[in-house]
């Protein structure tokens, strides 16, 4: 056998066993492939005088193959070791930390994009606001708002009581209005009505009661309180502050208003306020009833006794209050059906809202 053909021999080998080491994930296996095998054997089965020029090519081959993979080892180590606990990918080619996510992936609460929203037309209104607390005590809540102990219409007010007392032995309580709040924003403010300034507050607050939860009641919802305090004001003054304020609210200076009597111990008259109903303009529509009126909220003048009780001499002075259901007001902007969705968490519900979204 010419030394060219034996030397071809090994180079078809070589060829398929360069192959196989890109091929394998344990580089080391080649050293023991049978191809390598062959070839040793092939050695002791050659005449003599061609045993050293094969072998000598056999043994190069070999060699060639165990510096390839001695490099592939080397290369191998190189590579920084990998930190399995990192918090995030440590190794990665970026090899840095995550930026913050994009703000688009998430998004205000509707409630807390509406409020915000309401309070922009108070302040611009010249009212100044006050949040509300979400534990007060049985004389905030009833006492200072005329509803002495035992006065039936506390029973209207059905909330939640904790096992701790106040001062008077009395559980404290989860405030099932914003009114809680009327005698210490008529306390703090009543330094104005000596500078002939108005008390012009409004009360955002989270308010609780025992209800039978459905798609009109929620145990937990937010009030706006308004407080307005200053001579010779009138029911007029109350009605057109909360016109004004709907009106921009609901982006419609068309709406109209309408009260009818109602009962409060904290106001005299206490009236309910209903709004013409901003979907159907008082043609009657599914959201109204078809009576083309939705009511709204309570309001009424501040009564004698509260603004005695908060230091204020009421021959003087006058003033007018109310307190409206902010989920309400949201319901009503948007065709809401259920006010349960508020707290529900839902992604489908709250992204409607998401910037982007119908502002
Ligand atoms: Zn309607």
């Amino acid at each position: 056998m010419l030394n060219e053909d034996l030397k071809n021999e090994v180079d078809k080998a070589r060829e398929r066993l360069l192959k196989q080491l890109e091929q394998v994930a344990d580089k080391t296996i080649i050293l023991r492939s049978s191809d390598l095998k062959a070839l040793y054997q092939r050695i002791a089965q050659l005449p003599e005088d061609q045993r050293g020029f094969f072998g000598q090519a056999v043994n190069q081959l070999k060699n060639e193959l165990t510096q390839l993979i001695s490099e592939h080892r080397e290369a191998e180590s190189a590579l920084p070791t990998v930190d399995v606990s990192a918090p995030f990918a440590l190794n990665s080619q970026f090899n840095r930390r995550p930026g913050l996510f994009g703000a688009e992936l998430g998004s205000c609460h509707p409630l807390s994009r509406e409020l915000g929203l309401i309070l922009s037309i108070f302040r611009s209104m010249g009212f100044s606001a006050i949040e509300s607390r979400e534990i007060d005590d049985d004389w905030h809540m009833f006492g200072a708002l005329n509803f002495p102990v035992g006065h039936p219409a506390r029973d209207d007010y059905d909330t939640f009581m904790t096992e701790q007392t106040d001062k008077d032995g009395l559980p404290l309580i989860a405030p099932a209005h914003t009114s809680s709040m009327q005698n210490r924003v008529i306390a703090r403010y009543k330094e104005n009505l000596a500078k002939n300034e108005p008390i012009a507050v409004v009360i955002p607050g989270r308010t609780f009661r025992n209800e039978d939860v459905d798609a009109r009641h929620e145990h937990t919802f937010y009030q706006v309180e308004g407080v307005y305090i200053d001579k010779g004001v009138n029911i007029g003054n109350l009605i057109a502050t909360l016109r004004t304020f709907l009106q921009s609210y609901f982006g419609n200076d068309k709406l109209s208003v309408k009260t009818q009597p109602f009962y409060f111990p904290f106001t005299e008259p206490s009236l309910e306020f209903s709004l013409s109903c901003p979907f159907c303009n008082k043609q009657g529509c599914s959201i109204c009833s078809f009576s083309g009126w939705i009511e709204l909220l309570g309001c009424g003048m501040v009564h004698p006794n509260v603004l005695k009780e908060a230091g204020v001499d009421s021959k003087e002075y006058q003033g007018f209050a109310w307190g409206m259901g902010v989920e309400r007001l949201i319901m009503m902007k948007y065709g809401i059906e259920d006010i349960r969705h508020f707290e529900s968490s839902k992604l489908s519900f709250l992204r409607q809202f998401s910037a982007g979204g119908e502002a």
